[in-house]
C-alpha cells in the first residue's frame, strides 16, 4: 500500500513518513501542491494525506484538481484548526475524510486504514434531470447545454434536488443535506439560496427550475424547452 503525504513542514512530513513506514506502508512525501500533482501523475497512490495549508497551491485546490484529472484515490485532508469552512471546502472538493491538527498519529493511522479498506471510489455518475446536467466529479453544471457557474453551496443545493427529482423537500431536509447541522439553523437561508439558484438557472429564459410547494418546501421542476 502506497501513501502520499503532502505536507510542507519537512520535520512533520518526515515524522509521518517514518511512522507510516513502521506500519508497513510505503510513504512518499511531497513538500508542495505542485510536487504532489506531479507525484500523482507518475504513481498510483492508495491514500493521499493532504495538508490544506500549503505554500503554493492550497490543499483544497490540489484535491479539486486531482478529481478533475480523474484521480480517485481516497484523500484525507489535514486542517490547521477546527475550521468548518476548510472542512466543508475540502469535502466539497472531493476529499473523503479530514483530520484537525494537532492529531494523534494513531488516529491518522486508523483513518488511513479505514480509507484503504474502502478502496478507490468510482467516479460518480453525471446527473441528468430534464435539461439540467450536473457533474459531481468536476463540480460543473449545465442548463440546456449552457454551462452555469455556481458557488459550492449553490452546487450542493442543486445536487440535493437533482438526486431526488420528483420529491418535495422541506426546508429542514435541505438544511440537513446542504448546511452543517451544527450551524445556526435558519430556514430563510434555504429561501435565499433557492432564489440564487433560480436567478442563475432560470434568469434570462423565463423558466422555473425550482417550484415552491406552499406550506411544505421546494421541488425540482422540469425545464420547459
Ligand atoms: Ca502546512
Amino acid at each position: 500500500m502506497r501513501v502520499l503525504v503532502v505536507e510542507d513542514e519537512p520535520k512533520m512530513a518526515e515524522l509521518l513518513r517514518r511512522g507510516l513506514h513502521e506500519e508497513g506502508l510505503v510513504a512518499d512525501v511531497a513538500l508542495s501542491g505542485a510536487v504532489a500533482l506531479q507525484r500523482v501523475a507518475d504513481t498510483k497512490y492508495d491514500v493521499i494525506v493532504l495538508d490544506v495549508m500549503l505554500p503554493d497551491i492550497s490543499g483544497i485546490a490540489v484535491c479539486r484538481q486531482l478529481r478533475a484529472d480523474g484521480v480517485w484515490s481516497p484523500v484525507l485532508i489535514l486542517t490547521a484548526r477546527d475550521d468548518i469552512q476548510d472542512r466543508v471546502a475540502g469535502l466539497d472538493a472531493g476529499a473523503d475524510d479530514y483530520l484537525v491538527k494537532p492529531f494523534a498519529f494513531d488516529e491518522l493511522l486508523a483513518r488511513i486504514r479505514a480509507l484503504l479498506r474502502r478502496g478507490t471510489a468510482e467516479r460518480p455518475a453525471v446527473l441528468e434531470v430534464e435539461g439540467l446536467r450536473l457533474d459531481p466529479a468536476t463540480h460543473r453544471v449545465w442548463a440546456l447545454d449552457e454551462e452555469v457557474s455556481l458557488t459550492p453551496r449553490e452546487f450542493a443545493l442543486l445536487e440535493t434536488f437533482m438526486r431526488r427529482p420528483d420529491q418535495v423537500l422541506t426546508r429542514d431536509q435541505l438544511l440537513e443535506q446542504v448546511w452543517d447541522l451544527g450551524s445556526e439553523q435558519r430556514s430563510n437561508v434555504v429561501d435565499v439560496y433557492v432564489r440564487f439558484l433560480r436567478s442563475k438557472l432560470d434568469g434570462p429564459y423565463g423558466r422555473q427550475t425550482i417550484e415552491t410547494v406552499r406550506g411544505v418546501g421546494y421541488r425540482l421542476a422540469p425545464l420547459a424547452r
